[in-house]
């Protein structure tokens, strides 16, 4: 078929004619698209970007992407039913979990819908699962420590309430149980926790989950598990919905510890949902607002001041590392974003030093405002005594001639080595860490031999709980060091070692 120059222009008057200015608003759509937890959907020009989508059935998704004459948006629920030509609304919502004390002790999907099979999250309140940071007037400092109950931690890479911290490392370097110990190390010390596993195994998750109740620590603890086999959406949102929980204990002017484990599958699952919305690649086909993504979440870490009732939150992601490489894309970028990292080494934890701390490349930018004066004032020695030994380790395997002093360095730092060493579950007192970490600086180790060291560690503790237990409260009450205190604590050590026996 033809058409002569006058019928269309005839055809083009009528469409101007017709041509409605205002753009119409609905609220109404249908599906065009759907797979892998993606749907894009036409009309919906009505629809608000995060704002909450309704498929037939009650499923629900997220949108995500605003264009021109469609919408992209994720499924957060599986939904193997959705076809082309469905019927999507929009409900002018934006998503929410449920908060309060009904989550404590509870283990929950990103929905907020519990997966523990105790019964439904009791609770009306909801929060937004974004919302911004608060900004710098509503702050205070860090200066409250928030104690891991690990050695080599409290010591040297202390954290306090309200810091981000990263713990960083190859895949079973021990990441996670850092997180864990952390967490059992709350009981009984007034700070809420909440653990969100992103992309991990459901068999993993139920491990960790029975290893928090067999130490006591889900009296305190909220899970949030979106695993591997859930939706890409509910990874991508976990960690939101895991700290709008969180901020509603830290507003109450309560402390708050959130873990995520971790977010290098939070940006795989991130990246996944962008590439499938057709968002354009970036670096490592990240898409371009990763650094945003991960830092709004960090900045919601935070310590208020007191006209806002104190609260804080403390953060401490978890990043998973290839052949150590840390400046990957994605650890470049949280290191950036947080307070300092807890690098963690493959090298060292098959050497079987656990944890497999890197103390050299390990660094707490605020934390140590919160240390106690005692810790402080012994932990420096520590970090001097350590990088010194590293120097000369090296010596000492060539098996050359030493003089007195480097083969006395070297013994030293062999000992430190070895008190440094933790097993997992067994979180240690403020007091505990100071006394021996005390004693290997002032040399009363020296002349035990490396590897009855553990057992003088707890045979010390048991002594000085049953003889010193005065002594011990003063440490612990005035976080201090004072000469006499010091004296004391060295005449408890001779005492001691008077009456051990390897
Ligand atoms: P993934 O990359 O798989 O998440 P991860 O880095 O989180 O691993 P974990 O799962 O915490 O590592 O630990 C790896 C293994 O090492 C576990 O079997 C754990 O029991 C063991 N482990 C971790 N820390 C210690 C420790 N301090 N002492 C002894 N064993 C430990
Ligand atoms: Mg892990």
């Amino acid at each position: 078929m033809k058409l002569s120059a006058s019928e269309i222009s005839s055809v083009l008057a009528q469409q101007i004619k017709d041509f409605k200015s205002s753009a119409e608003k609905s609220n109404l759509g249908t599906v065009i698209e759907v797979g892998d937890g993606i749907a894009k959907i036409h009309g919906l020009s009505g629809a608000a970007m995060a704002e909450i989508l309704e498929f037939p059935g009650g499923k629900t998704g997220v949108v995500l992407n605003l264009e021109e004459d469609t919408v992209g948006a994720m499924l957060l629920e599986e939904n193997p039913e959705l076809k082309e030509g469905d019927e999507v609304k929009t409900t002018g919502k934006i998503m929410e979990v449920p908060v309060g004390e009904a989550v404590i002790g509870r283990v929950v999907n990103t929905l907020g819908q519990a997966i523990d099979g105790k019964g439904k999250i009791a609770t009306k309140k909801t929060r937004l699962v974004e919302v911004k940071a608060p900004g710098i007037i509503e702050r205070q400092p860090v200066d409250t420590p928030l104690q891991t109950g690990i050695k080599a931690i409290d010591s040297m890479i202390p954290i306090g309430r309200g810091q981000r911290e990263l713990i960083i490392g190859d895949r079973q370097t021990g990441k996670t149980a850092i997180a864990i110990d952390t967490i059992i190390n709350q009981k009984g010390k007034n700070c809420l926790c909440f653990y969100v596993a992103i992309g991990q195994k459901a068999s993993t998750v139920a491990k960790i989950v029975a290893k928090l109740e067999e130490f006591g620590a889900m009296d305190h603890t909220t899970v949030v598990a979106a695993n591997a086999s859930d939706p890409a959406a509910q990874q991508f949102l976990a960690p939101f919905a895991g700290v709008a929980m969180a901020e509603e204990f830290m507003h109450a002017g309560k402390d708050v510890l959130i873990v995520y484990d971790d977010l290098s599958k939070h940006a795989a699952a991130y990246r996944q949902i962008s590439l499938l919305l057709r968002r354009p690649p970036g670096r490592e086909a990240y898409p371009g607002d990763i650094f945003y993504l991960h830092s709004r979440l960090l900045e919601r870490a935070v310590r208020m001041n007191d006209k806002l009732g104190g609260g804080s939150i403390t953060a401490l992601p978890v990043i998973e590392t290839q052949a150590n490489d840390v400046s990957a894309y994605i650890p470049t970028n949280v290191i950036s974003i947080t307070d300092g990292q807890i690098y963690l080494e493959s090298d060292l934890f098959y050497k079987g030093i656990r944890p497999a701390v890197n103390a050299g490349l390990s660094v707490s930018r605020v934390g140590g405002a919160a240390q106690t004066k005692a810790m402080k004032k012994i932990s420096g020695n520590l970090r001097l005594s350590l990088a010194q030994f590293r120097e000369l380790e090296a010596f000492a395997q060539i098996g050359s001639d030493l003089d007195a002093a480097t083969k006395k360095q070297i013994e030293r730092g062999r000992r430190i080595v070895e008190i440094l060493k933790q097993g997992q579950y067994s979180p240690l007192s403020v007091v505990n860490q100071t006394e021996i970490i005390f004693a290997a600086n002032e040399g009363y180790l020296d002349d035990i031999p490396a590897e009855k060291i553990g057992k003088f560690e707890n045979d010390l503790f048991e002594f000085m709980h049953a003889n010193y237990a005065k002594l011990e409260k003063e440490i612990n009450e005035s976080g201090k060091l004072e000469e006499q205190t010091e004296k004391d604590l060295r005449n408890a050590l001779e005492d001691f070692k008077k009456g051990w026996n390897e």
